[in-house]
């Protein structure tokens, strides 16, 4: 980088931002759990990283970067980032391929600006995580819910929200939970929204409450693409409600299947907006929760149908398991819980939920058990651990983050015991993984037609077919596979590559479309010539007309 851009911008940014040079920083940032690097033999690079302080920085930079991009020495793009834990898609590198790119860290903008606890608002910079969000809400004893996710305590909620990710807890679609946003098009012109800038009140406020502004709808144009910067959003939480219980539905029989789904539908439309979102997750995905690593000297081979069998057996895991919650008064909870172990009745399956009896006690017993003894017995050792993992599952449905769910991201790694399990972060601890995450239409036979494509392709790859399915509404399902593999093997990384590839043609032809892709899957997947991208060409002209902003990011060239 020029004498002349460095000093550009250090002389626009705030004391206490920063532009950083240091090899070690770039370094870590372009660490990916995606193993991009090796697979593709086309190397992603960035010149430098701005940490900024301020979010009117953001606006500075952009037109800057407007200025310089006609000059062939000046000339640089700027990729944003929240917390860069966009593991399996991507982590924190640029999606494009130049040579002049500066991801600008926005990281450090951690305010929570605004929050209405009379109708569970809040304003939230780029860089608030969800832990920081849920220490926020206990500090000031607001009873809302963080809208979490499995990738844990440190992600930023806005971007999250941004790449249109979802979790399980109420508002299971995070973007759908956005009524406002606040940022700048990469032409650097600031963006509100119609209503905002008609509202000539001193507060504003009325924005805050309604997501569709007036006029087009353009908030959703700053997500999953590269015209603008998003520098705070508005977030509706869902309420913390007077009581509670998760339920766990084990089902012995693969076939049983075409029989849960119907039901797990019927739920969703009988108790909208009482039952959260639901999960079906199958043997082997529930196995990586639990199963300590199997097949230490190759981890890069599926475990056999024996081996899933005894390990199944001694871990009493199912073929398949139902979870999902019940939110209400104690009447409503009670009175749901009855009414869906009715309708699982019709299953030979097991029923467990969080708050009976058998569940407080065996955690009362385990609590007043010293450590040492749990740790003496294996028994023992792993109903704790079970034990544990089904409380931070319960957690989770709460609204409360924790890293119970990155331990999936280890499966393949070579020294996953050696890592704490309150320190995991899958792309600094070298792990592998890409997620092939398609829609599927929730419908039985197509459940089932789906399970066998992943259980047939995926082992072909040697990459173990853990299947999960999530409910964002009960007529739209999107599964996630999770494709872990040893990052530090050559053959696995490009296994793992093809096996998504795999995936992701044979799944089209059979109508399961994926909902996110990584950076990529971004250009080759995507038909610039399409009617739809050639629309999105036109937009990104319009609005970043010198291509200053994520080139390459969902934006085929
Ligand atoms: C085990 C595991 C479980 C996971 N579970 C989930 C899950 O339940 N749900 C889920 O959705 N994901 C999940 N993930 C995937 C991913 O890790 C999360 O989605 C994570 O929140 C994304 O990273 P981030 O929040 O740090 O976003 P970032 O990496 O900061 O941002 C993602 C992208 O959004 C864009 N962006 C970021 N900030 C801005 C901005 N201010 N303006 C404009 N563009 C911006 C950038 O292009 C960036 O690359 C999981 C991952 C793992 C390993």
């Amino acid at each position: 980088m020029s004498k002349h851009l460095t000093s550009l911008i250090e002389n626009i940014l705030a004391p206490d931002s920063n532009l950083s040079f240091d090899s070690e920083k770039l370094s870590l940032s372009m660490r990916g759990t995606e193993g991009l690097e090796s697979f593709e033999n086309k190397k992603r690079q960035i010149m430098a990283v701005i940490t900024l302080s301020q979010s009117d920085e953001i606006k500075a930079l952009l037109d800057l970067a407007n200025k310089c991009a006609t000059d062939d020495e000046l000339a640089f793009s700027l990729y944003p980032i929240s917390t860069g834990q966009n593991w399996g898609y991507g982590t924190s590198q640029p999606a494009g391929l130049s040579k002049n790119i500066i991801l600008l860290d926005l990281g450090q903008l951690t305010n929570i600006s605004h929050f209405d606890n009379e109708l569970g608002l809040v304003t939230i910079e780029p860089g608030v995580t969800q832990q920081q969000l849920s220490d926020y809400l206990q500090l000031h004893n607001y009873n809302y819910m963080v809208p979490v996710t499995g990738a844990g305590p440190d992600c930023s909620i806005l971007a999250n929200a941004l790449e249109r990710g979802y979790g399980i807890t109420p508002y299971t679609d995070h973007f759908s939970a956005v009524t406002s946003v606040h940022g700048y098009w990469a032409n650097g012109i600031p963006y509100q929204s119609a209503v905002y800038e008609l509202d000539a009140s001193e507060d504003k406020f009325v924005d805050k409450t309604f997501k569709w502004g007036l006029g087009p709808y353009l908030e959703g144009l700053f997500t999953q693409s590269n015209l603008g910067i998003v520098s705070k959003m508005t977030i509706r939480l869902a309420k913390l409600k007077p009581d509670f219980t998760s339920f766990f539905i084990q089902m012995q029989e693969d076939a049983l299947l075409e029989e849960a789904v119907p039901l797990i539908r019927d739920i969703l439309q009988d108790y909208e907006g009482i039952v959260g979102s639901i999960n079906l997750m199958d043997q082997r995905r529930l196995l990586s929760m639990f199963a300590k690593k199997f097949n230490a000297n190759d981890a890069h081979q599926v475990m056999t149908n024996q081996e899933i069998k005894g390990l199944a057996k001694e871990l009493r895991t199912p073929s398949w398991t139902i979870v999902g919650s019940i939110y209400g008064s104690t009447r409503i909870v009670s009175a749901v819980k009855k009414e869906i172990d009715l309708i699982f009745k019709k299953l030979p399956c097991k029923r467990i939920y969080s708050n009976s009896l058998s569940i407080i006690l065996a955690n009362k017993v385990i609590n007043n058990l010293p450590a040492k003894l749990i740790n003496k017995l294996p028994t023992l050792a792993k109903i704790s651990e079970q034990l544990d993992s089904f409380n931070k599952g319960k957690e989770i449905m709460l609204g409360k983050p924790n890293k119970v769910a990155l331990k999936l991201a280890y499966w393949r790694h070579k020294e996953s015991d050696n890592f704490n399990k309150n320190s995991l972060s899958p792309g600094k601890d070298g792990c592998g993984l890409l997620w092939y995450a398609p829609l599927v239409p929730m419908k039985a036979k197509k459940i089932r037609e789906f399970v066998e494509f992943i259980r047939t392709t995926c082992p072909k790859f040697n990459i173990e077919p853990f299947i999960t399915f999530t409910n964002l509404k009960h007529d739209c399902v999107d599964s996630t596979i999770p494709i872990v593999f040893d990052l530090s093997n050559p053959k696995a990384v490009l296994d793992a590559h093809n096996c998504l590839k795999a995936l992701v043609e044979g799944g089209l032809k059979k109508g399961f479309v994926p909902y996110r892709l990584n950076i990529d899957q971004q250009q080759w997947l995507l038909n610039k010539d399409s009617d739809f991208w050639q629309t999105v060409a036109k937009l990104k002209t319009s609005l970043d007309p010198h291509n200053v902003l994520s080139q390459g990011r969902y934006n085929p060239t």
